[in-house]
């Protein structure tokens, strides 16, 4: 499971709509605990991507030391990252599983004709083949408005 403000969301799916019709990406920081992530913030990240910005993102070696960095300045951990699909649905693509690492969150929002629509959080397997979907509790006890999630995913916690 994870957990963010309504804040976080609302900047997710802003900059998500503001990079549409090319993928956005970003930075999730906060606290682990009892395998719980706790995402206090949220950081931009420039898309380097060259090739096909539209289909997807790619943070360099460098942006992701610098990502470290401010964790650690703003004494926070590094929890994930965040990407947007847009005009596809909010779930991870090849191209994602393969590029992605163990424990950390990342979530993904669909963007439909330039707007926010779906948000879903992914952690990878130990096995790095797939990804399992996270539950997404936004404030202290609330769940995401149902209409955020598709219906078949809602319950899919681990
Ligand atoms: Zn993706």
């Amino acid at each position: 499971m994870i957990r963010l403000s309504k804040q976080i969301v609302d900047k997710i799916e802003f900059h998500a709509e503001q990079t549409y019709p090319e993928e956005c990406c970003g930075m999730l920081l906060g606290f682990s605990k009892n395998g719980l992530h706790h995402i206090e913030e949220a950081i931009i990240i420039d898309n380097r991507q060259d090739e096909n910005r539209r289909r997807r993102f790619y943070i360099s070696p460098e942006q992701y030391r610098q990502a470290e960095q401010l964790a650690g300045k703003m004494k926070m951990e590094l929890l994930g990252f965040y990407h947007s699909h847009p005009d596809h649905p909010a779930a991870p693509s090849a191209f994602d599983t393969d590029h992605a690492m163990p424990w950390f969150t990342y979530i993904i929002v669909s963007v439909e004709k330039g707007k926010a629509a779906a948000m879903t959080a992914w952690l990878l397997n130990e096995e790095r083949t797939q990804f399992r979907e996270r539950i997404i509790m936004v404030g202290q006890a609330a769940p995401v408005p149902s209409d955020r999630i598709p219906a078949s995913s809602s319950h899919a916690e681990l």
